[in-house]
């Protein structure tokens, strides 16, 4: 059944993936709705917020003619005011992983799109599977708090070398950019070793050693789909999930196993 209105949450600096999920909800539902909004609660203090890419202008242009209906940019003095002072946080789930390299990050995220879930009032929630442990604590945060609106995970856009589209590959250099899709390249390792019966360790080296030596590797694991907890062997719905430092740019990736 098609749904009333369709909410694409985005930090802007737009690309390929972000219109995948602007195209599937401009499929399901009468109104969409986008924002942009560079979240600073999501930022650790030695993080990139001061200098993540900012193009409201060609971000405007690109979600006009991508079909958007309405777009919402709020300033982050209105979003948090001096005053403001709740958060959300939703447990271990944010304290692992990209929860343990950025401290406080999820709690960011989970309350930033709790406010916009509040203001936009949203039948349908659009996220990319490439942020995969964010859908999960948003899928959490929605379970667990009553939020009344349906979750639809949309799966992650790549560049021909495999290379998942993101704002952040603005920041790689030449040999950067051509070590990057080792990430992918690496977890889909995992993924066939797994497949043709490796144990979790052996799939796990077989990654590590596919990935370039221009990278530096922080975590690669097979985690629950639902808890990310680490899994001791192959059982579905899980992720693989992966991040690398290519020079000063930290990139994540991951590929979902249903069944
Ligand atoms: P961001 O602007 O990075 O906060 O991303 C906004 C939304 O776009 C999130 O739900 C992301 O998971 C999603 N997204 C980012 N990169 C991709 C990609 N390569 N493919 C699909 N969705 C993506």
């Amino acid at each position: 059944m098609e749904r009333p209105l369709g909410f694409i949450p985005t930090m802007g600096a737009l690309h390929t993936g972000h219109l995948r999920l602007v195209r599937t909800a401009r499929a399901d539902c009468q109104r969409v709705l986008s924002s942009i909004f560079v979240n600073p609660l999501q930022f650790g203090a030695s993080e990139d917020f001061e200098r993540y890419p900012r193009q409201m202008e060609e971000d405007i242009d690109v979600l006009k003619r991508s079909g958007v209906d309405v777009l919402f940019t709020p300033d982050a003095e209105s979003m948090f005011p001096p005053d403001f002072s709740t958060f959300v946080d939703v447990g271990s789930i944010a304290t692992s992983f990209e929860g343990a390299a950025r401290p406080n990050h999820f709690r960011g995220v989970a309350t930033i799109v709790m406010k916009l879930l509040g203001i936009v009032a949203p039948d349908a929630l659009y996220l990319g599977q490439k942020d995969a442990q964010q859908t999960a604590v948003v899928r959490k945060l929605v379970r667990d708090l009553n939020v009344p609106v349906s979750i639809r995970i949309v799966g992650t856009v790549r560049e021909s070398d495999g290379l998942a589209f993101s704002s952040r590959n603005v920041y790689l250099n030449e040999e950067d950019r051509c070590a990057a899709p080792s990430l992918y390249r690496a977890l889909q390792e995992v993924h066939a070793k797994l497949l043709n019966g490796h144990p979790r360790e052996a799939a796990l080296q077989g990654g590590r050693v596919a990935l370039s030596p221009h990278a530096a590797l922080e975590y690669m694991e097979l985690v629950d789909g639902d808890t990310f907890r680490v899994l001791p062997e192959m059982r579905p719905p899980a992720f693989i999930i992966g991040a690398a430092r290519f020079g000063n740019t930290r990139l994540i990736d991951n590929i979902w196993i249903s069944q």
